[in-house]
């Protein structure tokens, strides 16, 4: 499948048409951002382990009952996905306080939370992504009620499968964020991306941290890391 036009350029990833309507090529590139998009750079060969990551997981996801906008991977930068629409919104789950939530709410790094923490954010760089609940968004129109406990319920499910997936390989999932939006055929997909840019993962042992933290403290080896995470997932990962 060719890339025709690209429709979007992110921080990280582009989307393009192709020949199929209902088709799209989400391609993956070195661009690394943070800080709503005040720290960049690119990062040499970033682009090609997350598209391999992300297909590895989103086919984990998909043979544990997950449905996913995800259809194959064409070549080591691009992947075929199906094209939604979009929410505006971000879901994330939190098993243990990191991050924002730490400054929030002056939490300790790591603390094991007793339940795990779903929140929604608004997609919105310019207002920093805001911290939003269900009435802002049914208020706004940004999803209806029946979406809301969808989005919520797949979350969580996703948090099950691959707490468990991540655990096996001396991983702990400290959080991570999803994204969702509707297929032609009107049903809620898991879309956009799972890979080490959009959640956290410690080694279980050292608590070292293996994802785009690395990248946000500068602590080095951010794609030697993802690579080492992919590894002892069993993936194998092609490198030009
Ligand atoms: O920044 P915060 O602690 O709220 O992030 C929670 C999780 O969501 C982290 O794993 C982070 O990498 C991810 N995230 C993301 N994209 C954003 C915001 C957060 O992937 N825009």
């Amino acid at each position: 499948m060719e890339k025709i036009k690209e429709i979007t350029k992110g921080k990280a990833k582009s989307l393009f048409t192709t020949s199929d309507d209902n088709q799209l090529v989400m391609h993956f590139s070195d661009d690394t951002s943070a800080f709503d998009g005040k720290k960049k750079e690119a990062l040499l060969g970033k682009g090609t382990v997350n598209n391999q990551f992300n297909a590895f997981i989103m086919d984990h996801l998909e043979k544990n009952g997950v449905e996913t906008h995800h259809i194959e991977v064409l070549n080591n930068n691009d992947s075929l996905v199906h094209k939604l629409d979009m929410f505006p919104i971000e879901c994330v789950i939190r098993n243990r306080a990191s991050g924002s939530i730490c400054r929030r709410l002056g939490t300790e790094d790591g603390l094991i939370l007793e339940n795990p923490l779903f929140e929604f954010f608004l997609k919105d760089d310019d207002l920093g992504d805001p911290l939003i609940n269900d009435e802002h968004i049914i208020s706004f129109g940004w999803a209806n009620k029946e979406q809301i406990i969808q989005m919520k319920e797949l979350t969580y499910k996703v948090n099950t499968i691959l707490r468990e997936l991540f655990i096996n390989s001396n991983l702990i999932l400290v959080d991570f964020k999803v994204e969702f939006g509707v297929s032609a055929e009107g049903k809620i997909l898991l879309a956009d991306e799972f890979t080490p840019d959009g959640c956290r993962l410690w080694d279980s042992e050292t608590l070292k941290k293996m994802d785009k933290d690395r990248f946000r403290e500068g602590l080095g080896d951010v794609v030697e890391s993802y690579h080492q995470v992919a590894d002892r997932l069993g993936m194998n990962i092609i490198v030009d």
